[in-house]
């Protein structure tokens, strides 16, 4: 850690924060880094150690334009790191709910990079498992970048762990019936229904309200929403797996061909070389603006046993 100046917390998570930082030997001319700093005692406590080492594999073995780049990673005695590239346009999540809702284009234009994301990692047999805005995050040109992998498994069959966030989680993670890398496609059809209506399609005060509106499969779209994007969502958010879009072999094959992405010239997108609608504007290369503000802490430093350290040995 003394190799690095702390400049600002980006974002909280679970088991700690993620930093802002700069290298001391990098020039000011030098963009800066995201860190992220995982407390081993509190993913020790809330049994996460196989997630966070999941985290890590995955995110050493992929690279792709639209996913989060890991640059590097270490541990001292009481923290694991990793340390990525800095996306200085902040959450997708804010975004939106500074606009209230995106524009069909808008929302066209975030799904097909995510949808190239999730073709890459599927191919991989990675099922991602986290999809929801606050996990977009936007670079400095204005594509998007996935960021933690927390949940992201090699999956072949299936697998049983509840994870996700509420409002996107599929009716088969509810269920525990084991579940694997089609809930993405469940999750993206959230997401799109969240892109262009402004909030998410099963909505309650409490989780259970939440799962019990997943599980009767109610859900209604706003006037605005036009009938292709309508048809796409349906499409995903269909509680039978097998016929639910994307289920195909080649799914994300499948999802492309889906009419309301007709006319997306695929190449082009995978090339970063469709105009973003949102560019963030920044003063200079260390600028938070698009996140919020965090007072910095002064964490205790709880350490592990020395038995508990073996669990971090092979990270
Ligand atoms: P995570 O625990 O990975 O979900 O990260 C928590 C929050 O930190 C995210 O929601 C972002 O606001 C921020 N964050 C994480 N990774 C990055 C990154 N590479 N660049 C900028 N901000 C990040």
């Amino acid at each position: 850690m003394n190799d690095f100046h702390i400049l600002s917390t980006l974002g909280t998570g679970t088991f700690g924060r993620v930093r802002l930082v700069k290298h001391r030997s990098d020039g000011s001319d030098t963009e800066p880094l995201a860190l992220k700093c995982l407390k081993k005692s509190a993913i020790i406590k809330l049994k996460q150690i196989d997630h966070v080492k999941s985290e890590k594999k995955v995110l050493a073995i992929i690279d792709h334009p639209f996913i989060v780049n890991l640059k590097g990673y270490f541990q001292t005695p009481s923290h694991i790191y990793m340390l990525l590239d800095y996306a200085c346009g902040g959450e997708l999540f804010t975004l939106l709910r500074r606009e209230g809702r995106f524009a069909n284009d808008v929302a066209l234009f975030f799904a097909s990079e995510i949808l190239l994301a999730f073709d890459y990692l599927h191919g991989m047999d990675i099922a991602y498992r986290d999809l929801k805005p606050e996990n977009l995050l936007i670079d400095k040109e204005g594509h998007v970048k996935i960021t933690d992998f927390g949940f992201a498994k090699v999956v072949k069959d299936k697998t049983y762990t509840l994870c996700g966030t509420p409002e996107y989680l599929a009716p088969e993670i509810i269920q525990s019936k084991g579940h694997n890398k089609n809930v993405d496609w469940w999750a993206l059809g959230v997401l799109v229904f969240e892109m262009l209506a402004g909030y998410p399609p099963f909505y309650d005060d409490n989780p259970m309200g939440i799962y019990q509106k997943i599980m009767d499969g109610y859900y209604e779209f706003p006037p605005h929403i036009e009938p292709k994007a309508r048809d796409l969502v349906k499409s995903f958010l269909c509680a039978d797996r097998s016929l639910r879009l994307g289920f195909a072999r080649n799914g994300a094959e499948e999802v492309k061909a889906h009419k309301w992405f007709r006319g997306v010239d695929w190449r082009m997108v995978m090339s970063r070389g469709i105009n973003p609608p949102w560019v963030p504007k920044i003063r200079n290369l260390v600028d938070t603006q698009y996140f919020d503000r965090y007072a910095e802490s002064q964490e205790s430093h709880t350490m592990p046993t020395e038995d508990q350290q073996r669990h971090f040995v092979d990270f």
